[in-house]
């Protein structure tokens, strides 16, 4: 069981509760991005159970009336275990969310994934139009040239700053060098893709300027942020007429998650010192 202090952060621990938790966040406007919790296996019959776990998913938001769908990562659905694994579990993840009409997203991982991470993205997103969308991280070098080639491509891309603690060789360290990355990534996206556009932040001025290029180049876009993290800017952006999706992990692997959410961030360590002290 989840104990309420974490449960701001994680959807609880099955798909019922998951669900339950579509449906309230649904009722203020706001979309949700599933994630069923779990990285890194190494050994195939791990990532081969979660990816049957997220065709279950699909298939059961598929039959609900939910404005839901999912994210997986890489290193869940086999890429320790080899590329190959990747690749398959990856397809048969996309196929059922075509079948469904399920939206499915790829996370990105650490730098040294991006490009199997890229191929099989490009390839899926060709082949299953404006089903799959991929995300991209700001603070990696790399990335500008990442977007020319994935402009043509009809995936949406999801821009975030970047979470992983990459070296200085492949990565801005810096937060205004990756702030001004973002800035200059987040125009190149509007002005050239057609795709879709997910601004992954919860940076009031990363938002703030999302809106004045879409008023520039008219291209739409959408709002994606954490479960638990400024839920009231979110349900703000949706009565201002934008579209939010709220990313939502889920499953019985979430204490790491969550000790991720307090560590990254002063407030949110106080909010759990809160829950356990009672003040
Ligand atoms: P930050 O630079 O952390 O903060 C900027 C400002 O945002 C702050 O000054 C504050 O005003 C506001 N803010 C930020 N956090 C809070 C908070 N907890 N409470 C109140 N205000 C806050 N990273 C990856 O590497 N790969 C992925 O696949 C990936 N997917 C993501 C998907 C989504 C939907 C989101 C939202 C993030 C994802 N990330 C991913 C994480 C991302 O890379 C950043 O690490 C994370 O979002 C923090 O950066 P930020 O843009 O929110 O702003």
């Amino acid at each position: 069981m989840i104990p309420p202090i974490a449960s701001r952060f994680v959807a609880g621990e099955t798909p019922a509760s998951a669900f339950e938790h579509v449906r309230e966040t649904n009722e203020s406007g706001v979309k949700v991005i599933l994630n069923l919790l779990g990285e890194h296996y190494d050994n195939r019959a791990e990532a081969d159970g979660d990816t049957a776990a997220y065709v279950d998913l699909v298939r059961d938001i598929g039959s609900t009336d939910l404005d839901a769908c999912i994210s997986v990562k890489p290193s869940q659905i086999g890429l320790d275990a080899g590329d190959r694994v990747f690749e398959e579990n990856f397809r048969a993840i996309v196929e059922a969310g075509d079948r469904h009409g399920v939206f499915v997203w790829c996370d990105m991982e650490d730098y040294t994934t991006t490009d199997v991470t890229l191929d099989a993205f490009e390839e899926l997103a060709r082949e299953f139009e404006g089903g799959v969308g991929l995300c991209v991280q700001a603070n990696l070098k790399r990335t500008k040239a990442d977007l020319e080639r994935l402009a043509d491509v009809p995936g949406k891309i999801r821009l975030v700053k970047g979470a992983y603690d990459e070296p200085k060789e492949v990565a801005y360290k810096q937060k205004s060098k990756v702030n001004e990355a973002y800035r200059e990534y987040l125009e190149f996206m509007f002005a050239n893709f057609e795709g879709g556009i997910a601004v992954g932040s919860h940076d009031p001025k990363m938002i703030e300027y999302a809106t004045d290029l879409h008023e520039e180049y008219g291209t739409d876009f959408e709002v994606q942020m954490l479960m638990g993290v400024r839920e009231d800017a979110q349900r703000e952006l949706v009565e201002q007429g934008y579209e939010v999706w709220q990313y939502a992990p889920y499953g019985g692997k979430w204490f790491s998650y969550f000790y991720r959410r307090v560590r990254e961030r002063k407030e949110n360590a106080l909010f759990a010192l809160r829950a356990v002290v009672g003040v």
